[in-house]
């Protein structure tokens, strides 16, 4: 058991050179951590930041008790922070949402609202507020993927998610997965998902980690990858044991 346990929902973050944006971050989940509709906890996971995040990250750790974190020994990719997170999550929800603010903290309380009846609350970015070339490569991607993967989502990009942490942890999770977890929710017996607006802000401090090339091309690929775990993708039902 690790102190996550004592939580009913870990917020993870995943961070990679956000020095930036550390301490507006501190503010902002510690305003929100006594509103949160559950007792919450928040998990820093510092992806090899080569810049000041990780003396940051331990410094906000140190002053807020609710504040976590695991630092990787190098950078290892935005899929790997995610899954880290998952893999260290112990309460019974978890959350996920960029560091630099894009989204609001708040709207967790949006998504929560509705995690007692599905296995995954998604947000989707009203009125979001990123360039006009970035939203048609989203809209492109989003329009291919959901014609691939007939997973209906409107916006698997969206950085602010709520997932039921045992269902999390049985996703089949690969580089990129993060843009296919509405759909690979669906390949679980029983899986579902519902979609919440949430805002969008513009990114006011450090820099995006994605561009033109890693947005697209891995995602196309990936649409075949999920085409052919579908029909593979294993799932049972235990009857009986006594094992536990
Ligand atoms: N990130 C990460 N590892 C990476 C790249 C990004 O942990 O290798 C984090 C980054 O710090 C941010 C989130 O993933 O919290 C999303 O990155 P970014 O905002 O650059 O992506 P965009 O919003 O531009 O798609
Ligand atoms: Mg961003």
């Amino acid at each position: 058991m690790n102190k996550t346990a004592g939580y009913r929902f870990t917020i993870i973050v995943p961070v990679f050179n956000e020095e930036d944006n550390m301490y507006t971050l501190e503010k902002r989940l510690s305003a929100f951590l006594p509103e949160c509709r559950e007792k919450a906890c928040v998990l820093f996971v510092n992806d090899g930041s080569t810049d000041a995040s990780a003396e940051r990250i331990r410094e906000v750790c140190s002053r807020n008790p609710d504040f976590f974190h695991i630092g990787f020994v190098r950078n290892a990719g935005l899929s790997a922070a995610l899954k880290a997170g998952i893999d260290y999550t112990e309460s019974e929800y978890l959350g996920y949402m960029d560091a630099d603010l894009q989204t609001a903290p708040e709207d967790f309380n949006l998504l929560l609202e509705h995690i007692a009846d599905y296995t995954m609350v998604t947000g989707i970015r009203a009125n979001r507020k990123d360039t006009l070339f970035k939203r048609f490569q989203s809209k492109f991607a989003n329009g291919f993927r959901r014609m691939m993967t007939h997973d209906g989502a409107t916006d698997t990009g969206c950085p602010l998610k709520v997932l039921h942490t045992d269902a999390a942890k049985r996703l089949p999770l690969f580089k990129g997965m993060h843009r296919f977890l509405p759909a690979l929710v669906l390949l679980q017996d029983g899986g579902c998902y519902k979609q919440v607006a949430v805002r969008h802000f513009p990114r006011t401090a450090g820099k995006s980690k994605f561009h033109l090339w890693n947005r697209l091309a891995g995602p196309f690929a990936d649409c075949f990858a999920y085409r052919w775990m579908k029909p593979r993708y294993i799932n049972y039902k235990v009857g009986e044991t006594d094992l536990v």
